[in-house]
């Protein structure tokens, strides 16, 4: 099954990794571009500022770009990928929801919505199924589903993994790399020979985000974990991948070689985007790295090392790829959750 695909806000940081991940995609069709209204016109190549690697695509090159709105995108369109700015995303995703269309998020508006799925396939595939409620609730063909934030998904799933433990505590420190803001997001005045020991909103989606994605979802109601979790984010001058220090606590006992067992065995999940192992772990105490190890899994895996017990239980540091696994990986492996599970 081929499947009509566009992105919402294809110019920016985001918006250029979906690009790249979905060109070369076998079961997606690239099929629209939509950016703000002073790109919407010019062909892509003239509108968005390539920073990738690789150059940009040669049949998305001189594709042109519409406006963001339902009446600028082709019907037979069914699958949107969303990077805009959550401001723009809270005013026109339900549109294009209520206009039939399915939109895998990365924008932080309705994230906690109690009808809104948000999803990590490998942690908890199951709660797409909100979208039962969702539509019953909305009136929508369409659908919303949302990937979590960066820095939530580079520390979840190894909560998950360490869940048969009962894990009631838990803080957090981030270092994360500046593509996280986007592109327009920190200027080199502020950033180089520096650190930035405050992003805006960041620590309470950690704290937020986290019980939402690890909670339980019976068919009609969706409760949180009572994990407690303490954020403390900082801004670094690396360019991708988010690193982490993790401090766990558990209900039962939990030693360094226990731990780093659960996390080399958590199941990934057969998603194409998906990696197998989902949590790669490191016996080094300098590792994970970010230059060294955020293109894993070609950006999609986590890694974890540095473990050791400590006073406030379990420590360990965690990282992942931030507009890959935390962007816009994470809304294709959304996507491809989604068609597995007839939505489309
Ligand atoms: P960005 O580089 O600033 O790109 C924003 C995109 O939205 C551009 O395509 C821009 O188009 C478009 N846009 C801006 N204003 C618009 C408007 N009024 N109407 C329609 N389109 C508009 O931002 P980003 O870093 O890619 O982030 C995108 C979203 O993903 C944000 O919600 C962010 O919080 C989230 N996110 C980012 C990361 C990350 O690591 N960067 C990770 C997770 C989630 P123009 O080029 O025409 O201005």
């Amino acid at each position: 099954m081929v499947v009509r695909v566009g992105v919402l806000g294809a110019t920016g940081a985001v918006g250029q990794r979906l690009i790249e991940l979905l060109d070369p995609h076998p079961e997606f069709e690239l099929a629209a571009l939509t950016a703000s209204e002073s790109s919407a016109g010019k062909t892509y190549r003239e509108a968005a500022k390539w920073r990738a690697e690789s150059p940009i695509p040669a049949d998305v090159a001189d594709v042109t770009v519409t406006e963001t709105d339902p009446g600028a995108v082709a019907n037979d369109v069914d699958l949107l990928f969303s990077s805009l700015p959550s401001s723009v995303g809270a005013a026109v995703e339900p549109a294009f929801c209520e206009a039939g269309y399915v939109v895998s998020s990365n924008s932080s508006n309705e994230r906690m919505a109690p009808d809104v799925p948000l999803v990590i396939p490998e942690v908890n595939a199951e709660h797409v199924d909100l979208l039962e409620v969702q539509r019953d609730e909305r009136g929508w063909d369409g659908a919303l589903v949302k990937n979590p934030n960066c820095s939530t998904i580079t520390f979840v799933p190894t909560l998950a993994a360490l869940e048969a433990f009962g894990i009631e505590r838990v803080h957090v420190a981030t270092l994360q790399a500046v593509s996280g803001a986007g592109y327009d997001g920190v200027t080199s005045m502020e950033i180089i020979d520096n650190a930035l020991p405050h992003i805006g909103g960041e620590a309470e989606k950690l704290e937020t985000e986290s019980r939402k994605l690890l909670g339980t979802f019976d068919g009609a109601t969706l409760d949180h974990h009572d994990v407690e979790v303490a954020a403390s984010c900082n801004r670094i001058p690396t360019l991708d991948g988010h690193l982490e220090n993790v401090w766990v606590e558990t209900a039962t006992d939990l030693d360094v070689e226990q731990a780093k067992t659960a996390m080399a065995e958590y199941p990934s999940i057969g998603l194409r985007s998906s990696p197998d192992p989902l949590i790669e772990v490191f016996d080094e105490p300098d590792r994970p790295q970010p230059r060294l190890d955020r293109d894993l899994g070609d950006g999609m895996a986590v890694s974890a090392g540095g473990f050791r017990e400590s006073r406030f239980g379990l420590q360990y540091n965690c990282l992942a790829h931030n507009t890959i696994r935390g962007a816009a990986g994470a809304s294709v492996l959304n996507g491809e959750l989604l068609v597995e599970n007839g939505y489309l």
